[in-house]
């Protein structure tokens, strides 16, 4: 190919059109909340214990569906997977002042569901291939306030579960998983999000099926399933009538999900394996163009795994590529590339962290009694994530489009186009 003067020096750009955006919803979802609104029944949910603390029909009849789908024996859903992963963290009995190990390569909703419940987020650094938490770093910062790990499944690639599950079992911690970002995939044949004690997937409007806001907890466990469906539902004003006799964390929320979320996620659901393929496929067709350019490392999928391509994550090899990652975005950007991520800010850098401020203004919940050791968010302490974010992550959003063929090949020209005039930048 012969050089072609970059967009970002006047030349010509390599994108030409716009990318459509991703969306899921059609005619099945319309008709579903259609059918719902026409009954008038738009959630069915009571707060105290009688049959319809469980939810209305849609609600229960698409937790079934979880089930089977995910291939766990509860599902609850709710209103948001961040009310989830509150759920889920007040489910398994944490106590205020535990330590729970967290990326902090992640959405800041699965660190902040530990600070809910006033235990002590402690950050473990990832791989650098997966993007997942590293277990040689999760074994690293175990102590003896730590009670429970929380993995992320990020950009749709499943954590290393089984390497977790045995950390979990030789320290008798429990694992949370944060499945949000990759349903319909797989490790080992087993449903990704199915193997930790307590997980689930979100329903946001930006995740490959939505019902605009919603999340789903899954567990093979019949006491967390009980904790989840109590925390969901004003948990304080049940007990006693249901004779529930364990009160820890009993306190409850109001994270129901209504009738018209419910129905939509039927039809979501049965459409997920084809909205995964078409992510996968997208995936395949972008590396088929990306794949020979010097520098650029691509998405790996270990054996054994699938992944969902929510994120086409890309790096810069430093050893290859002299120029600044903001050089390259911005040169790629000018070619009409759309998309592009630098990916996540690390969560341990954020201000509340930084601060170590979240409940009022005395530095509650670290700087009180119930924090047991210092816990440092310093930075330096997460290298191979806190690099990423810096200098070396470029990732392109995938599943927040549509895009054609030709707009793939178009990506494949900006692409070659800026890499092979790295120097001009
Ligand atoms: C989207 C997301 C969440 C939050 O889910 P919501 O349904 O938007 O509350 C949490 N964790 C990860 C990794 C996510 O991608």
């Amino acid at each position: 190919m012969s050089l072609e003067k970059l967009a970002i020096h006047g030349g010509e750009k390599a994108i030409k059109t716009e990318f459509k955006k991703y969306n899921s919803i059609g005619d099945e979802e319309l008709n579903a909340a259609t059918d719902v609104i026409k009954s008038g029944s738009l959630s069915k949910f009571v707060g105290c214990w009688e049959p319809d603390f469980y939810g209305g029909s849609k609600v229960q009849e698409f937790e079934r569906m979880c089930e089977k789908i995910f291939n766990v024996n509860y599902a609850v859903t709710v209103n948001s997977w961040t009310s989830g992963l509150v759920t889920a963290v007040g489910a398994i009995g944490i106590e205020p002042g535990d330590e729970i190990i967290v990326t902090p390569w992640t959405m800041c909703a699965t660190a902040t569901a530990i600070l809910h419940w006033n235990a002590i987020p402690v950050f473990a650094d990832i791989e650098p291939d997966t993007f997942n938490i590293d277990p040689e770093s999760v074994k690293k910062n175990i102590t003896q306030y730590t009670r429970a790990i929380m993995a992320v499944d990020i950009f749709g690639h499943s954590c290393d579960i089984d390497a977790l599950m045995k950390i979990a079992d030789e320290y008798n911690l429990t694992v949370i998983g944060d499945t949000a970002q990759a349903p319909g995939t797989f490790n080992n044949s087993r449903v990704t999000g199915s193997i930790a004690h307590v997980g689930g997937y979100s329903l946001n409007r930006h995740k490959h099926i939505q019902t605009g806001e919603g999340g789903i907890c899954v567990t093979n466990d019949k006491n967390i399933a009980e904790n989840m469906q109590l925390i969901r539902n004003h948990a304080e004003a049940v007990v006693g009538d249901k004779g529930h006799e364990n009160l820890i964390n009993m306190i409850g929320h109001n994270f129901r999900m209504g009738e018209i979320e419910a129905a939509i996620g039927i039809e979501q659901l049965k459409k997920m394996d084809q909205f995964v393929l078409s992510r996968q496929e997208t995936a395949r067709k972008i590396t088929d163009q990306l794949k020979n350019i010097s520098g650029l490392k691509l998405p790996i999928v270990k054996s054994g795994c699938t992944h969902s391509y929510y994120m086409y994550p890309m790096t810069l090899d430093k050893n290859i590529i002299k120029v600044s990652r903001e050089k390259i975005q911005n040169a790629l950007e000018a070619e009409g590339m759309q998309g592009l991520d630098p990916g996540y800010i690390n969560v341990h850098l954020l201000p509340m962290y930084q601060n170590k401020m979240a409940y009022g203004s005395s530095g509650f919940p670290w700087n009180s009694e119930i924090c047991k050791r210092e816990v440092t968010y310093k930075k330096g302490i997460c290298p191979v994530a806190e690099e990423l974010h810096e200098s070396t992550y470029l990732g392109f959003n995938n599943c927040d489009f549509d895009i054609t063929d030709d707009q793939i090949d178009s990506i494949g020209l900006a692409y070659r186009k800026v890499f092979s005039q790295l120097e001009s930048l």
